[in-house]
């Protein structure tokens, strides 16, 4: 099948690709390179370079004939969501409008989303799953849950079927090396770690120590990134199959504390990494975890690689190459 991989360039979107193109999928990525990776392409993939928000440049793109969709173009940054929601409501949600509307035109009727544990807000109640409120605390989340509404919507009145997949805390890199693309300036806990590990930044900032987890650091469920790749393979089979749209949550079902993810570091890296407390972060919650009982059922899906050694040794498989290429 002809798959088209939107912002296939990216951190997830380019495991994505190697997950699809391992499973013999013939692959075109669209990506505008504002946060992809040109060294994230392969060879064994076609490359657009063009933007969401290029309607024209989308329009010829879907004019290709693709059976299917991913869609993993998007900013990330919560933070930033909550500055800039122009910026945020223009790329994600009117830049998902224009996908699903050039894929109408073109008569693509499947869609794997990249959605996002954000849209569930502050946890009212632990493991997280699908049924969970959803009132997302930052802008970003905002434009997840919008556009999951939207796609409900486009199915109903389109006959879109898509898979809405809210991953949790993506972490560690392909296990096999071949993806190499780092980050610039990350703000997230592993790739920061990862960084001081190097000697590119002096320390870690623990944004706080006074939660109430087990250790008093900030407690998250993280999923490898190989995972949640394969993860996409098996959505966009069971929408094709089953005829149907499902929403499911992405995660390891376990909590790692920044205290122990920083432990494992130190231990696999050798180097000291060092680290401070500062104040908690505005908006963090103390901990998120997810049930992904959902994901098993209904697509057979089951993390192998997201065990907190796993995450770490595949992250510092890459970044190391910085000191010692
Ligand atoms: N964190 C930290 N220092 C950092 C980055 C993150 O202590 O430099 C903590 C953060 O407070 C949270 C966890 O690490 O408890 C994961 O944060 P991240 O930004 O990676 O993901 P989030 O859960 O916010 O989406």
């Amino acid at each position: 099948m002809e798959t088209l991989v939107i912002g296939g360039a990216g951190y997830i979107g380019s495991h994505v690709v190697r997950a699809l193109l391992d499973a013999g999928h013939r692959v075109t990525v669209y990506d505008n390179l504002s946060s992809g990776k040109e060294e994230n392409l392969f060879g064994d993939a076609t490359f657009v370079r063009g933007d969401i928000l290029d309607k024209v440049a989308l329009s010829a793109c879907l004019s290709e004939g693709f059976g299917v969709v991913v869609h993993l173009a998007a900013l990330k940054a919560a933070g930033e969501s909550m500055d800039l929601p122009g910026k945020y409501a223009e790329n994600n949600i009117a830049g998902t409008i224009n996908i699903l509307n050039a894929m109408t035109n073109h008569k693509v009727k499947r869609l794997v989303f990249s959605s996002s544990a954000a849209v569930y807000g502050d946890p009212v109640y632990q493991p997280i799953d699908e049924e969970h409120p959803t009132e997302p605390v930052n802008f970003y989340g905002f434009t997840k849950l919008e556009i999951e509404r939207i796609l409900a919507w486009y199915d109903r009145l389109k006959g879109l079927r898509y898979a809405a997949l809210r991953y949790f805390n993506a972490a560690g890199y392909d296990p096999e090396g071949r993806i190499t693309g780092l980050e610039r300036n990350p703000a997230n806990l592993l790739p920061v770690i990862m960084e001081v590990a190097c000697g590119l930044r002096d320390t870690l900032r623990i944004f706080g120590n006074d939660y109430e987890t087990r250790d008093g650091t900030g407690v998250r469920d993280y999923i490898h990134v190989s995972d949640l790749a394969t993860a996409h393979v098996q959505a966009l089979d069971y929408i094709d199959r089953a005829d149907a749209s499902l929403t499911v949550n992405l995660g390891s079902e376990s909590g790692v504390s920044v205290a122990e993810m920083l432990e494992t570091a130190r231990e696999i890296t050798g180097r000291p990494i060092p680290a401070e407390i500062v104040a908690r972060r505005p908006g963090d919650p103390a901990e998120l975890v997810s049930t992904a009982r959902k994901a098993g059922e209904i697509l057979g899906w089951r993390p192998t690689s997201s065990d907190v050694k796993t995450l770490v040794a595949t992250s510092w498989r890459i970044y190391r190459r910085l000191i010692s290429p």
